[in-house]
């Protein structure tokens, strides 16, 4: 049985005092729902600040980058090192980064494998865009992404890894991909290549999250799909509509 793992993205949004805002906001009703792991994927100026506050509590905490060494000159990076003594997890290779920052599969794969070798956990993003999605090469594009992302990781740290799927156009659209359509593309194109990669039995612990405009109505949705264990989300996760979401995915 995996267990549900809900993460919010909040992008490049928040001051430290507006994220301390949000956390105060948030915190006590996510604390009562422990049958999830949670977690906030903050920026690096307010990672501090979160990680203090959620220092004794069942929300982890996450960055949204990391660099893949562990130190020197690289003007305006930070180090998986830096990151481990406030953060768990770290989202790898967005949409995001990889459409305006040149993130590469074989970069996102250098950086996976220094997320695990620092005991951070990462949430490796893969997706279609809206053009290969409309050529119908969803499921080579995904698994391209899945194989590159993934190579020389040993099977001791493999079941660590989050999956998160995020179809490029339904980020930030509100164009949710249809849940059933999701839970077959996670099937044929991280599953299998999972299973391919690192055998059966990891296939089937490592989580897989859904991601591309969730929110509190449409949550139940995506968790009731048998391959979907729980969902990465953008701009829901800086509103209380975020609650709605882990609570859809406790149930
Ligand atoms: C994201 O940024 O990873 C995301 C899924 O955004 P949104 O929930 O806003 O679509």
């Amino acid at each position: 049985m995996r267990k549900p793992i809900v993460a919010g993205n909040w992008k490049m949004h928040k001051t430290v005092a507006e994220a301390e805002e949000l956390v105060m906001m948030l915190q006590k009703d996510i604390e009562k729902i422990s049958s999830i792991e949670s977690v906030f994927c903050v920026p690096f100026t307010s990672l501090f600040k979160v990680s203090s506050m959620l220092q004794n509590s069942s929300i982890g905490v996450g960055v949204q980058n990391i660099h893949w060494e562990k130190q020197g000159a690289f003007t305006g990076e930070i180090s998986p090192l830096m990151v481990k003594e406030f953060a768990k997890y770290a989202i790898i290779g967005h949409s995001e980064r990889r459409a305006y920052f040149g993130e590469t599969d074989t970069t996102v794969n250098i950086r996976v494998i220094a997320a695990l070798t620092n005991d951070i956990v990462p949430i490796m993003c893969v997706g279609e865009t809206l053009y290969e999605n409309q050529k119908r090469m969803t499921l080579d594009v995904i698994t391209r992404q899945m194989k590159i992302g993934l190579q020389n990781i040993g099977n001791e740290f493999a079941e660590k890894i989050v999956i998160a799927y995020e179809p490029v156009w339904a980020i930030g659209t509100g164009l949710a991909c249809d849940p059933v359509t999701a839970n077959d593309i996670i099937f044929h194109a991280i599953r299998t290549p999972l299973k391919n990669i690192f055998g059966e039995k990891v296939s089937q612990t490592v989580r897989v999250q859904y991601g591309g405009s969730v929110n509190g109505s449409n949550a139940r949705d995506y968790f009731s799909q048998p391959e979907i264990d729980g969902a990465l989300v953008g701009g829901a996760s800086l509103k209380p509509d975020f609650i709605e979401i882990i609570k859809a995915a406790a149930k």
